[in-house]
């Protein structure tokens, strides 16, 4: 195959055939689903999860890897080509989401999936930072805009380290693999984000800078001498409800 590989996309595939079934395993696929694939890529995942679900809906940005994939002919496998930042799924009901996620762009996609309710189960391959910082709590250093949004809407569960060396090209840090299971909400998705973004604006500075035009009087005299790294996943979800605007 003599297709070249774009780093601008972030492109490191998979070349380990243990850890391919490895990650078969813990997607668990079931055949009656139609599942959704970010980035197949060669199709290091998604030719062997063909055979176990019902079809695979694969988003990729390359024209030559979508060619690749659509030359394979198979029956129960869509591919578009199009970047997942930009593709407006039309199905309506609940799908699960795979993927062995481009580096450049994992933390805007893991924010358009979490969105997304119709995404209602996300098992996705990402940098190992990036990972951590998705299941720190209050307090630690990791703990981040991105640990809040991703812990209020989702169970998380770090399944396994995977290591950079069954890719190729090798990248420079080793990767993780997380699942994260929607959680019952009725959060208004992007007044919350607001309120979080807000509320991480200047991580070191106490709430009461960072929410003085967003918050009630109550709320800043409840916890505005508190930092945003110090307040629970809950503490936010009670304060959003409470006392934003
Ligand atoms: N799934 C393959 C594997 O595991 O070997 C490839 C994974 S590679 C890390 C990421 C894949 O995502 C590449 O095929 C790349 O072309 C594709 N990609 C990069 N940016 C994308 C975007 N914005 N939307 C859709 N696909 C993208």
């Amino acid at each position: 195959m003599d297709i070249p590989i774009r780093k601008s996309w972030g492109q490191n595939f998979i070349i380990d055939k243990n850890t391919i079934n490895k990650i078969v395993k813990i997607i668990n696929p079931q055949i009656d689903e139609e599942i959704i694939e970010i980035g197949p890529g060669r199709g290091a995942i998604t030719m062997p999860l063909l055979d176990k679900v019902q079809s695979i809906v694969a988003i990729e940005i390359d024209p030559l890897l979508t060619q690749y994939l659509k030359d394979k002919n198979k029956s129960n496998l869509i591919v578009e080509n199009i970047d997942f930042m930009d593709w407006s799924p039309s199905f309506k009901n609940k799908r699960r989401v795979i993927g062995n996620l481009p580096y450049y762009i994992s933390s805007p996609i893991i924010f358009k999936l979490i969105k997304d309710e119709r995404f209602n189960e996300i098992i996705i391959m990402l940098q190992k930072e990036l990972g951590i910082r998705m299941l720190a709590n209050e307090g630690n250093k990791d703990y981040s805009r991105m640990s809040v949004m991703a812990q209020t809407f989702c169970e998380i569960k770090y399944e396994t380290d995977i290591s950079k060396n069954i890719f190729n090209p090798k990248p420079n840090v080793d990767s993780c693999i997380i699942s994260l299971k929607r959680k019952k909400s009725d959060l208004d998705f992007e007044k919350y984000s607001k309120y979080i973004r807000y509320a991480f604006q200047h991580k070191r500075k106490k709430i009461k800078n960072n929410l003085k035009n967003y918050i009630s009087q109550e709320g800043l005299e409840k916890f505005g001498e508190r930092r945003a790294q110090d307040i629970s996943v809950e503490e936010y979800i009670e304060t959003f409800n409470k006392y934003f605007f």
